[in-house]
């Protein structure tokens, strides 16, 4: 591609973001029109990979890097999909519809996605120079984890959600000596009921894992002993390595600063287009307005990646699709798949299907008259897949009949 910092380079799809979502956009449209000219443009330097792998397989084994790439260059040469790597868009020129690099070049489009993702939050207490502190967004930042968690070390996790635990497991594999500390009063708190979060903590209690629940870290040193020293409320922890896994801010200050709506994320309508008629948005970085909650939601979640931009680039080829996708995510630790379906913040009752002594069970939410507000599944698949298609269709669940484990999942469901 050319380099000449004067030149314009010009494509009719400009993807911004070489993430999953960014992707899975530029095969969508690839698919439905074959002779489109997309072009996708990343700031890091990779080709584009999936996130998931990356608190996991990738923390233990260099090449386990290969599968969260999913599609090698020469798919991308072959479908006639171009990349532009490693260069940032620094704005957004609307009315001349191109955006900048950060190499002084420009991009001129037709229609413009913006898949910009997400970034690690950053702790906001003080920490002293010198002093790392791991956060785990991209492949750089897996590289690095993995280079430092070796066998034996000590590693304090600050946050008990998603990322931390999913480090917990991946570093006692090794062996290693692991502390989470979790300022709330439990795990898991943004996205499981407690029940599941309480089970899941007494799996990695089992495996040796120390918990800090309702504490704080206020400040991150190094000795002079070269250990790093977490500071709480109240006690410390001292350990080789740190890090944080305490959430994560959309990537939306290129939107906002091109007088895009932003709230929490590039704010969408239902069919992925913002404010600007030829600018869409999707993944993690969107809020959009959600049946399913009854408000606008930014949800982070692989399938948001994969099924929302499907949907945006559909209408950006002039389609009128809607994304209405039923919140789903899910989690590996150790030998235990966790997954949850919808949300548990709806105002529901709790109803438990199962024995959470035992590590196959279920958690629902139940609005009034049966409806399914959200399930969560330890190592039970099934009733999220069931649940699923239920739930598409509108039909009501029996309580009664949920709690007894051996009425089979769909015989619980009224059918319509
Ligand atoms: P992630 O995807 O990064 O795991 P989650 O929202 O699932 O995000 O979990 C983040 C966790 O980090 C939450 O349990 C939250 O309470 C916790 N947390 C937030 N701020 C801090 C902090 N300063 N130190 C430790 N944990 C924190």
């Amino acid at each position: 591609m050319d380099t000449d910092p004067t030149s314009i380079i010009a494509a009719s799809y400009v993807i911004v973001g070489a993430g999953q979502a960014g992707r899975r956009a530029a095969e969508t449209i690839k698919e439905l029109r074959p002779e489109a000219d997309v072009l996708i443009i990343g700031d890091e330097e990779f080709l584009p990979y999936d996130r998931p792998p990356l608190s996991k397989q990738v923390l233990l084994d260099e090449t386990e890097e290969e599968g969260a790439f999913i599609r090698t260059r020469e798919f991308y040469d072959s479908s006639g999909i171009r990349l532009l790597l490693g260069k940032a868009v620094v704005s957004i020129d609307r009315p001349a519809h191109r955006v900048n690099l950060v190499d002084g070049r420009q991009v001129a489009f037709d229609k413009l996605l913006l898949a910009t993702g997400s970034r690690a939050r950053r702790l906001s207490c003080p920490v002293g120079e010198g002093t790392q502190v791991h956060y785990l967004r991209s492949l750089v930042d897996a590289r690095a984890l993995r280079k430092e968690m070796i066998i034996g070390r000590r590693i304090a996790i600050l946050g008990g959600g998603f990322i931390g635990l999913e480090v917990a497991a991946a570093a006692r594999s090794l062996n290693c000596d692991v502390t989470i500390v979790e300022p709330q009063d439990r795990l898991l708190k943004r996205s499981l009921p407690a029940a599941v979060a309480s089970s899941i903590q007494g799996l990695h209690i089992s495996r040796g894992v120390r918990f800090l629940v309702g504490r704080t870290p206020v400040s991150v040193t190094r000795n002079g002993q070269g250990q790093c020293v977490v500071e709480l409320d109240s006690g410390k922890v001292l350990a080789d390595i740190v890090i944080a896994g305490i959430g994560s801010q959309p990537n939306m200050e290129l939107a906002g600063s091109a007088g895009l709506e932003v709230e929490n994320g590039i704010v969408i309508d239902t069919c992925c287009r913002t404010g600007d008629s030829d600018i869409y948005a999707a993944g993690d970085v969107t809020a959009q307005f959600s049946r399913f909650h009854g408000r606008r939601v930014r949800v982070e979640a692989w399938q948001v990646a994969q099924y929302q931009s499907a949907v945006a680039a559909r209408n950006m080829l002039g389609g009128k699709q809607e994304y209405d996708e039923t919140p789903w995510l899910w989690s590996d630790q150790y030998n235990w798949n966790i997954q949850a379906l919808g949300s548990f913040d709806l105002p529901g009752e709790i109803h438990l299907r199962g024995d959470t002594n035992t590590s196959c069970f279920s958690v629902w939410n139940i609005g009034g008259g049966g409806q399914v507000f959200a399930v969560a599944a330890v190592n039970c698949g099934r009733d999220i897949s069931v649940a699923r298609r239920f739930i598409k269709e509108g039909s009501r669940v029996s309580t009664s009949k949920l709690e007894q484990r051996d009425v089979p999942i769909r015989e619980c469901f009224e059918v319509r």
